[in-house]
């Protein structure tokens, strides 16, 4: 059997790590807390004991190692910075792991990985082109086209938490005004709840103190027929659709899929959603494509890190 690759998903919350097959299996995992409130420091040495406990599980050695990363990374494998990672900027990560172990690493954008993920082994597999997004506290992107993640210049591409869809909208973690991730990450959802519970709309949630209230707390209400957090998700269902119908037009893909909890609203989403694709994209582009939800939740993160070290050093399983 053939080595395996040490995965590394580098999380706000939790970094996990795994031991990917060539075939996209995941062999052994672990994981430990990210803690970034102590210092960057921190949060590279624990990264790196965690490579050196998954290199005890593969006594016939690895292919190298592959690492998730949020926030905009460049082509040598630093992290420029990231809004979720406090003190998480400028850190040569690739370096750090290439002068600890002298294994090959590759250093790739998280959302990028999920999408490599996905079209590998996951709801993607088979296709040629296909859009995912991530859909949790922040919103991510990644883009297949004609079988390969779009990276751009920087490696930054596929962004697609980041377009805007409301003209002077809610402020974004980016800096830039309505953003698809200020609108539909899941902060975003409990702000727009915020805003309307303060003007008095009436809700069973106006009995929630405002700290409680979660994207999850929301999702509850709406299943008990809440009409406030009812008319939220379909708001969210249709900016989120807003977004979908351009990156169709755009990519043209036979899949768009999604993971993350906000996924997890399930078609209290979906179908806002879709009208609004049916609306704003071009219908025969739509006709042919598939939505689907993710179906390797926790893993996509690592077996996608897996197979960006694969392409770095080319032997791209797909
Ligand atoms: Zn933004």
């Amino acid at each position: 059997m053939a080595k395996p690759i040490v995965a590394v998903d580098l999380g706000g919350t939790n970094i996990r790590f795994g031991l990917v097959s060539s075939t996209g299996e995941v062999l052994a995992r672990s994981q430990r807390r990210t803690e970034g409130q102590e210092g960057a420091a921190r949060t590279l040495e624990r990264i790196l004991d965690g490579i050196a406990e998954m290199l005890d599980e593969a006594p016939r050695g690895v292919v190298g190692i592959g690492v998730g990363s949020p926030g905009p990374l460049d082509a040598s494998g630093t992290i420029l910075h990231s809004p979720n990672i406090p003190g998480w900027g400028r850190i040569r990560l690739r370096d750090a792991v290439l002068k600890r172990f002298g294994l090959t690493c590759k250093v790739a954008n998280d959302a990028n990985c999920a999408a490599l993920a996905e079209h590998w082994v996951g709801v993607g597999r088979g296709t040629r082109n296909m859009v995912h997004y991530t859909l949790g506290t922040g919103i991510g992107g990644g883009v297949i086209v004609d079988g390969r993640v779009l990276e751009g210049r920087d490696c930054a591409g596929g962004e697609l938490g980041h377009v805007t869809i409301v003209p002077d909208g809610l402020l974004c973690g980016c800096g830039n005004q309505g953003c698809l991730e200020a609108h539909v990450g899941a902060t975003g959802i409990v702000k727009r709840t915020l805003t309307r519970l303060r003007q008095g709309t009436p809700s069973t949630l106006q009995r929630v103190a405002p700290e409680a209230i979660t994207a999850h707390v929301i999702h509850r209400a709406a299943k008990e027929g809440d009409r406030l957090a009812l008319d939220i998700i379909a708001e969210t269902g249709r900016l989120l659709g807003i977004a979908v119908g351009a990156a169709i037009n755009i990519f043209n893909p036979e899949v768009v899929s999604f993971s993350g909890g906000v996924a997890g609203f399930g078609p209290l989403l979906f179908k806002p959603m879709r009208s609004e694709v049916d609306r704003r994209a071009f219908r025969a582009m739509v006709r042919g494509v598939r939505f689907v939800r993710s179906r390797l939740r926790d893993n996509a993160g690592i077996i996608g890190a897996a197979r960006a070290l694969l392409i770095e050093i080319g032997r791209d399983p797909v």
